[in-house]
């Protein structure tokens, strides 16, 4: 890593708000004088992720990560130091490349630069290999999918020939080397190790952007005609790669991911053609997982930036399913909480709130293509209007899974017949809330003949068996550590005060001793030695070596922050653990002299020395307390 000076470091830190910074991913609420959000790091329902403006530092109490902006880069991002650093540097038109060539082996670009850098490349070639001859089938085949020129351009949309290693013969002439091509995901080794082969070849393909805008993967999509060697499946996507998680990213979120924010409310179909047909009539809200279910993940980046899911499923049995699997994550992810008070039981069909306690409400809902027709032929038949027509009749998730499920169950189907086709409610059901559970459950008693106690029972067995299922949490953080120490509270709020006014610390002289608690005792040690000036929680915690102390900086300066004019309040602080002192030392006095008279007889030499300090004590109490 090319070493950044520290003075720089801070510099890039406070040049960007914290809030501005993390702003851009996950939405903060205003609560005092800190910010409060659902924590991007671990699922929950209430906001427990603190953000301090004023101490450039977030913290979650849910599960303890925290750190200043550049730490949140690192962690959400998935950047490196160095990257998370030129991140800030970009936003502040800061120029590092000079720091860059310092040492050499870290003028080295990283792996996920690198890739990106590859995959520009191939996303060039592919380009150029669209309009070139060899791309006259695939641009044909794109003419006949109605894509627009415009969004051609827009989605980067290239060809991948059909040869064996046109991209990677393209690549050593550029000076890639195959290994180069292998970690991009673009080149496969063949297995007798004889050289390598593209890994896309005969294929329309489409560049996946990641939330930066940078080239982080490919899908490539067969053509019609395509030659069974090269075209081994319709749709493949890159290997996951250091640059590439599936389960992270959404295609089409780069280039939706304005309109999401200013229309609150985003699309999520069931593929790349969706996503680029939907853009180019104008509804350019879109979004696709890459072949995989939608993840936690994906909710998660979701849920940042809209108050509205709309979920777009084919109306076959696959789609079916998908929409069931998505509704009872998204209700585990985003706290399905409950219906409107006032809504009386036939009415709580029409919507689905989840209530995000005090950030909002998230609806959910899905929207049901025509049977047998996909996003494609409505845009076909009706335009863009009847695609709006259809988003705008979108039913809520709960209403749609369980209308689905009753008119699944036949007519004189039998009692377990019936209580099987609502199965697949169970998870959406599950994490509603229990108000909402039980109209659910009275109203399919009452279409369906199923009594309420089986209904019950089969979400009790199912929310049963997720307990049991391990759920995936971030790695516990060093910083937890701290956070079950009971640390004395005089010693906590000094240091919290320090960290607002290190000047105190001068001002005071402030001797650490005095503080029993080890990690307060690191800290102020720390802000002692680094001569009053203001030091950054984050460069503070850094020179910190005890892992709990580092945690309490970090607590105490995510949370609420004092006003500025606190010398009388920590000096008051201060004399009352100065009396703490006194007072432990007397006790501790006391007991010797007993000891001691017990042992060597009241008037033994060692007994007057031990009063003659007692004394001693006193009357610097006495001093104290007469100069308050
Ligand atoms: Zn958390």
């Amino acid at each position: 890593m090319g070493r950044v000076p520290d003075d720089v470091v801070n510099q890039l830190r406070e040049g960007s708000p914290i809030e501005d910074v993390i702003g851009e991913y996950i939405p903060l609420r205003k609560a005092g004088s800190t910010f409060k959000a659902l924590c991007p790091f671990h699922d929950e329902k209430t906001p427990s992720f603190n953000v301090n403006p004023r101490m450039g530092i977030f913290k979650c109490f849910g599960c303890g990560v925290g750190g200043d902006a550049i730490k949140f880069l690192m962690q959400h991002e998935g950047l490196n130091f160095r990257e998370a650093l030129q991140n800030l540097a970009n936003r502040q038109g800061v120029d590092l490349s000079r720091y860059e060539t310092e040492d050499g082996e870290t003028s080295l670009p990283s792996v996920r630069e690198k890739i990106h850098e590859v995959n520009l490349f191939a996303a060039r070639y592919y380009w150029v290999s669209l309009r070139g001859g060899e791309g006259s089938r695939a641009l044909s085949y794109i003419k006949r999918r109605d894509i627009s020129a415009d969004a051609v351009e827009a989605f980067r949309i290239g060809y991948a020939p059909a040869r064996w290693d046109a991209l990677c013969q393209a690549a050593r002439q550029k000076g890639y080397s195959p290994q180069d091509m292998v970690e991009a995901g673009l080149a496969i080794q063949r297995e007798d190790g004889s050289g390598f082969y593209d890994r896309f070849r005969d294929r329309v393909m489409f560049p996946i952007l990641g939330a930066d805008g940078a080239i982080v993967g490919f899908g490539g999509r067969s053509l019609p005609d395509s030659d069974a060697r090269h075209a081994t499946a319709k749709y493949i996507n890159s290997p996951d790669t250091p640059a590439f998680r599936k389960g992270r990213v959404l295609y089409g979120f780069s280039q939706g991911r304005e309109t999401i924010r200013s229309k609150k409310r985003a699309v999520v179909t069931e593929g790349y053609f969706d996503v680029i047909a939907l853009w180019q009539s104008g509804i350019q809200n879109a979004v696709a997982p890459l072949g995989t279910a939608l993840t936690a993940e994906h909710l998660r980046t979701l849920r940042a930036h809209a108050e509205e899911l709309i979920f777009v499923f084919d109306s076959d049995q696959a789609g079916q399913a998908a929409s069931e699997r998505a509704g009872g994550m998204a209700g585990r992810i985003l706290g399905l909480a409950g219906a409107p008070d006032q809504l009386v039981a036939g009415e709580v069909l029409r919507e689905n709130y989840i209530d995000r306690r005090g950030l909002g409400a998230i609806r959910l809902k899905v929207m049901d293509l025509p049977r047998g027709q996909d996003v494609d032929d409505v845009l076909k038949a009706g335009g863009a209007d009847s695609v709006r027509r259809l988003l705008g009749e979108a039913e809520g998730l709960l209403e749609h899974t369980v209308r689905k499920a009753i008119e699944g169950v036949a007519p004189g189907a039998d009692q377990s017949e019936k209580l099987s086709a609502v199965q697949n409610l169970m998870p959406v059901l599950g994490a509603s809330h229990q108000s909402v559970r039980d109209q659910y459950f009275s109203l399919l008693e009452d279409r369906l003949g199923i009594p309420y106690p089986a209904l019950a029972e089969s979400v009790r067995r199912m929310l049963a068996e997720e307990a049991r299922e391990p759920t995936c949490r971030v790695e516990p953080a060093a910083d937890l550590l701290g956070r079950s120490v009971d640390r004395p509270r005089l010693e906590v709020d000094a240091v919290r005060m320090l960290l607002v006014r290190p000047d105190l610390a001068g001002g005071a002289e402030v001797d650490p001793s005095i503080f029993a608690d080890p990690a307060v005792r690191e800290i102020v040690a720390a802000i002692i030695e680094a001569g009053g000036e203001d030091i950054h929680p984050a460069g503070l915690a850094e020179r910190l070596t005890d892992p709990s102390a580092r945690a309490l900086v970090l607590d105490l300066a995510a949370g609420e922050t004092p006003a500025d004019d606190l010398e009388g309040e920590f000096s008051d602080c201060m004399a009352r653990i100065q009396e703490k002192v006194r007072r432990r030392r007397e006790e501790k006095l006391i007991k010797e002299i007993e000891d001691v008279s017990r042992s060597e007889g009241n008037d033994s030499p060692a007994v007057r020395r031990l009063l003659e300090e007692k004394n001693a004590l006193l009357r610097e109490r006495q001093k104290t307390s007469s100069a308050q």
